[in-house]
């Protein structure tokens, strides 16, 4: 179902109207976690004002540890509904428990199942079912053909709007978070219909290498990148090192804007 094969064009998944695929590259940015109603609606802010057609965030945290911050769960998703109505930004959220589709899809406009959750087979057959468009993370650990056949159980729900996140891999590096595989890009585009992107902020886990690596995921024809954003990164619940802050926006939105035009 997600081959490219029998498919003469690619995809084009529109979440609340928003397209991701075609000829634009998507920016999607947000908190990585959703905090505060303050924090949260200052992070949607920060991403407007970078050129963010969608707003990411999560409510519920697939953490490695589980003495970390676990998100807000039903609280975080009412405030993210906040921001939404606020600012016109559709809402892009993780589920992370089959149980909590239908809640997490009673809120968001996109569905994001993590890497940790890839061949979670169970939670991809319910957001599958669900409704809504997905985002699927490449497994830290999957290749590109047991991600394409992650997305192939959320097709077979009968679901197709489906967005491919490649957010790096697991590699010896140490110098960042993961190895971001940007050539993942182009094979998977090669094997599937589905827009691909790429989240520099997960693969990379420092800021510095967020503007660097989302120039090498639009240069290699990636449909969007999503990037975490933070007013205040040093007292973040999570992931703050590698959020963008205000500074930073002016290249963010100086790269989305230039850069696909030469391309
Ligand atoms: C996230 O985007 O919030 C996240 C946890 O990413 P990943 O699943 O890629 O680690």
């Amino acid at each position: 179902l997600v081959s490219r094969q029998n498919h003469d064009s690619r995809t084009v998944v529109s979440v609340a109207g928003v397209p991701i695929g075609g000829d634009s590259v998507t920016l999607i940015a947000g908190p990585c976690a959703v905090e505060t109603p303050d924090q949260t609606m200052e992070a949607a802010r920060m991403a407007q004002a970078a050129g963010a057609a969608l707003l990411r965030g999560g409510a519920f945290k697939p953490r490695s540890s589980p003495y970390a911050f676990q998100g807000l769960g039903e609280v975080g998703l009412k405030i993210l509904a906040d921001v939404r109505a606020e600012t016109g930004l559709p809402i892009v959220t993780e589920v992370v428990d089959a149980a909590d589709v239908d809640l997490v899809a009673s809120y968001a406009d996109m569905l994001q199942v993590g890497t940790r959750n890839m061949q979670n087979f169970a939670l991809l057959q319910a957001v599958g079912a669900a409704g809504k468009p997905v985002m699927l993370k490449r497994g830290m650990s999957a290749t590109i053909e047991e991600w394409l056949m992650a997305a192939e159980y959320i097709a077979q729900r009968g679901n197709l709007d489906i967005v491919l996140c490649e957010r790096g891999i697991r590699t010896y590096e140490k110098a960042t978070r993961n190895t971001l595989d940007i050539s993942a890009v182009p094979v998977a585009q090669n094997l599937t219909h589905l827009p691909v992107i790429v989240d520099p902020s997960h693969s990379g886990g420092k800021r510095d290498l967020v503007l660097p690596l989302s120039r090498a995921a639009v240069a290699v024809g990636a449909d969007g990148v999503i990037i975490d954003v933070h007013p205040h990164p040093e007292t973040a619940l999570c992931d703050g090192p590698q959020a963008l802050v205000g500074s930073d926006l002016a290249e963010l939105a100086d790269l989305m804007d230039t850069l696909p035009a030469l391309l």
